[in-house]
């Protein structure tokens, strides 16, 4: 049985005090019930370090590196660093990185390959555009996307890493993929991991659902089959809605 993980990228979004309340009233509310699932939050660089050790049940994780370990990258901070701060896991891949800032696969690549080594969980996005969408393409899209970035990691490293499955065309448009739609590419990813791993490691891999999800859709988009939680960018920013996606994945 797979642990549901939910997850929040909170973006370039909040002040330090915003970040701080609301990182304090989501963890006092986990604190007080028993959740079954784990709770992480890709919070702004910057707001790393005060939140890291606020609160017992969230885990605050980066939303960027860089993979050198150190050097003239003005603006940048390494994987490297991050470990050494107390940060345990990072998102890559996100579209927004691969659109805005052009990160291609082959970076992507070594950004997998340096999280690792430096024991980072790693949770990859992947995604198909609106386009892929409908030509029907998307199946293709998203498995290059893996073959290219993260298939070339040994099986044991798969141990750390989760994958967000997150179509660009639901990303903050409020247009969710229905939960058959997201399951179905769900459980295309998981074949094809069983396919370059093993049967085992498709069955232990946490496959997340990111795009447009909600306190109205979550239960519906997490009591899929192969859907083991959800990566959450708007809804991750106001405490009760938040909420109400970690009791979606009780
Ligand atoms: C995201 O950016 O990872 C995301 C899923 O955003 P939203 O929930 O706002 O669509």
């Amino acid at each position: 049985m797979r642990k549901k993980i939910v997850a929040g990228n909170w973006k370039m979004n909040l002040l330090l005090d915003e970040a701080i309340a609301l990182n304090e009233a989501i963890g006092s509310h986990i604190n007080e019930k028993q959740y079954d699932c784990e709770v992480y939050q890709f919070v702004p660089s910057l707001y790393i370090f005060p939140l890291l050790h606020q609160t017992e049940n969230i885990t605050i994780g980066a939303q960027n590196g860089h993979p050198e370990k150190k050097g003239a990258f003005t603006g940048e901070v390494s994987m490297h660093q991050l470990k050494n701060l107390g940060v345990n896991s990072i998102l890559i891949g996100h579209s927004e990185r691969r659109q805005i800032f052009n990160e291609s696969n082959a970076f992507l690549k070594e950004k997998v390959d340096s999280a690792l080594s430096e024991n980072l969980k790693v949770f990859f996005c992947c995604g198909e555009s609106i386009e892929e969408r409908e030509n029907g393409n998307y199946a293709n899209v998203v498995i290059e996307q893996l073959k290219q970035s993260l298939f070339h990691i040994p099986e044991e490293a798969m141990k750390n890493v989760v994958i967000a499955y997150e179509p660009i065309w639901a990303i903050g448009t409020g247009k969710t993929a229905t939960p058959e739609q997201a399951n179905e590419m769900h459980i295309i990813i998981r074949k094809a991991i069983a396919s370059f791993y093993s049967e085992e490691t498709a069955n232990d891999i946490r496959i997340l659902y990111g795009g447009s999800c909600n306190a109205s859709n979550a239960t519906s988009l997490f009591s899929q089959s192969d859907i083991d939680g959800g990566l959450i960018g708007g809804a991750s920013l106001k405490a009760d809605d938040f909420i109400s996606i970690i009791n979606a994945a009780k």
